[in-house]
């Protein structure tokens, strides 16, 4: 009975374990070291539908090591949270609208400042008719780096030419069609841009619906911006299983599963 017992016990921690492993990487294949996080995500801030504090509470609770908390419109007060951040590596960035596509200034501590939308007056968070070109220059000159968010989106995409000049970009989006993702993912390799994988969180619950899981050794601004444009940031989405902080051994929490949902872009 107790061999038997022993033997069962074995056996289910083999299906854990065998279970686990399927969930690291995308084609279950690949085991570096790894951290997860999170390059685009709202707050209220702007339009986001939970604060600051509620999303970051989320971010460690889903074990992220890093995001970038990308208001549209950065605000001192979401900018002092990040940089005084303890639970978590906070990058200060901000989502910018222009009328040619949308751009993540990743690693920046100003706004960068808007000008009339004539064309665009459905978007209330566009800043403007910038071009990617000047805005990508003028985050590189403020020490930033310039992720295209959602380029491949109907609602919000951004031309060829101006990809070109990106750093990195979103080749998946839990809004996306298949068929979006794979035409964005060839894209980026014709253009030999980087990907990178967000969730664009407008609420807690959508945190964990994409994120990237990063080949690192170590968990600060540089580092994460360097395995992100060096195309070190694998695609994950929720499949059930806590998100383990250093991937290669899985934590698995069983309550988790099934809790999958989805949501369109929301700009
Ligand atoms: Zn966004
Ligand atoms: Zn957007």
């Amino acid at each position: 009975m107790l061999g038997y017992g022993l033997g069962a016990a074995m056996f289910l921690v083999f299906l854990l374990v065998a279970s686990g492993t399927v969930a690291i990487g995308d084609d279950g294949a690949w085991r570096g070291a790894g951290y997860a996080g999170n390059f685009h995500m709202h707050t209220l801030y702007s339009d986001g539908a939970n604060s600051y504090d509620e999303m970051i509470a989320e971010a460690v609770r889903l074990n992220l090591s890093f995001v970038a908390v990308t208001d549209h419109r950065m605000t001192q007060e979401g900018l002092e949270k990040c940089l005084n951040e303890k639970r978590i590596l906070c990058i200060p960035s901000e989502e910018f609208s222009t009328q040619h596509g949308h751009i993540l200034a990743i690693n920046i501590t100003r706004h960068i400042p808007a000008q009339e939308c004539e064309n665009h007056q459905d978007d209330p968070w566009c800043d403007g008719n910038l071009s990617i070109k000047t805005a990508v220059d003028r985050i590189h000159a403020w020490g930033g780096y310039a992720f295209a968010a959602h380029p491949v989106s109907s609602n919000f995409p951004i031309a060829e030419q101006d990809l070109k000049l990106f750093d990195a970009m979103e080749c998946d989006h839990p809004g996306y069609s298949s068929q979006e993702a794979s035409a964005s993912e060839a894209l980026a390799e014709r253009l030999g841009l980087p990907c990178i994988y967000d969730s664009d969180a407008h609420d807690k619950t959508s945190l964990r619906l994409m994120y990237d899981v990063c080949e690192l050794d170590k968990v600060d601004a540089a580092s994460v911006i360097k395995a992100a444009m060096s195309n070190k940031c694998k695609r994950h989405i929720y499949s059930g299983l806590e998100i383990s902080r250093t991937f290669g051994l899985p934590r698995i929490d069983l309550d988790l599963i099934g809790q999958d949902s989805a949501r369109d872009i929301g700009g």
